[in-house]
């Protein structure tokens, strides 16, 4: 037994030895980790820990996301584990598709990093870039009756998959219809699921994935979509600071929404209080639907970490966690505004608001030191 355990060791190592390049290894996880952040901070295509990146990296070795990993959390050194692709398809090719060879398959096939994801299945096939994602506008197809035969028609290009438990058995069907099909599909359906996009870089599975996700929209007659300007932010954002490692979101909170729509779509009086200052900043300028306005604020002023776009607020922070918190801190606030009808808001002082900001400021220094 332990003559099996070594000899299944130095196998793992040997395959580690033939791992790329240090340089060009690098380059595919920041691919990796750029991908799956602009990826997961749309909540219009992920939610929760759902959705999957994969990028391969040689003959049998890939990314891909570590299970229970937030997408928009994924980073160079977190989150992704590598795994040998070989033998994923190896056991697909076998047909046993049960729990026991589900988890054997996922923790042989392992080479670095924790387990990954469940979805490892279906990511082993795909192209050199896979993205799978969970849209809401293709799930109004996906999840209709007749939605699986309008979405051949208007991607006659694409496979179309039944629905399937995730994990093995959805990775052996869509292997089944992949390995039938006269071209390797770029765009795959999966029924009461979500979408599978793959191709050769990041950039254009992302487009890819949008452009898709648009031409549904406008077929189910979508309205005007306020998370694509996530992403046009998040680009702006990385185009000022190239480094930037944060991320961005759109607010969906009730009490938020509520005081714009109280004030005709314009940010309320909302430094009422210390935190609402320190957490969202003196000013939350409205760049009114344009990533161009975003930009032009933020080389003059730097980038705010609250904006204001037709009626909707987006905010960029370091961390889901820290963004989390600014929204807290503005509902806090929104719910003081819904409630202050009749009332005129008394907001702290300029010069303390300043004050507050410089102090917050400097505090954040201390703690970078
Ligand atoms: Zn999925």
């Amino acid at each position: 037994m332990i003559m099996i355990l070594n000899t299944m060791v130095m196998d793992m190592l040997k395959e580690f030895a033939d791992m790329p390049a240090d340089a060009g290894l690098k380059d595919a996880l920041k691919e990796f980790a750029d991908m799956s952040v602009g990826a997961g901070i749309r909540t219009d295509w992920i939610q929760a820990a759902g959705g999957n990146t994969s990028v391969k990296i040689s003959d049998d070795l890939m990314y891909i996301k570590a299970s229970g990993v937030r997408l928009c959390e994924v980073n160079e050194e977190y989150g992704a584990s590598v795994v040998d692709y070989k033998i994923i398809l190896e056991f697909l090719e076998k047909g046993r598709l049960d729990e026991a060879a589900e988890k054997n398959a996922l923790s042989m096939a392992l080479r670095q990093g924790t387990r990954p994801s469940i979805e490892t299945f279906l990511h082993s096939f795909t192209g050199k870039y896979t993205l799978h994602t969970h849209p809401v506008a293709a799930n109004v197809l996906l999840s209709s009756e007749n939605g699986m035969k309008e979405l051949k028609k208007l991607f006659p290009e694409s496979l179309c998959v039944g629905y399937c438990t995730p994990g093995i058995k959805l990775g052996a069907e869509i292997y089944k219809a992949y390995k039938s099909a006269a071209e390797p599909p770029e765009i795959i359906f999966l029924q009461n699921h979500g979408l599978i996009i793959s191709g050769d870089s990041s950039e254009y599975v992302m487009n890819k994935t949008q452009e898709v996700l648009d031409i549904i929209s406008d077929y189910i007659g979508a309205g005007e979509n306020p998370d694509k300007l996530v992403s046009e932010i998040y680009t702006a954002v990385r185009e000022i600071d190239p480094q930037y490692k944060g991320i961005v979101c759109r607010s969906e909170n009730r009490y938020i929404y509520e005081a714009l729509k109280m004030n005709g779509g314009r940010m309320w009086k909302y430094r009422t209080c210390p935190d609402c200052v320190v957490y969202c900043g003196e000013n939350i300028p409205d760049i009114s639907g344009s990533a161009e306005a975003f930009r032009n604020y933020a080389e003059r002023f730097g980038i705010p970490g609250v904006v204001l776009s037709e009626g909707e607020l987006y905010i960029i922070a370091p961390d889901l966690k820290k963004a989390m918190d600014i929204e807290s801190v503005l509902s806090f606030s929104a719910k003081i505004a819904v409630s202050s009808i009749g009332r005129d808001i008394q907001e702290i002082p300029c010069e303390e608001q300043s004050f507050l900001t410089e102090w917050d400021a400097e505090k954040y220094r201390k703690q970078m030191k």
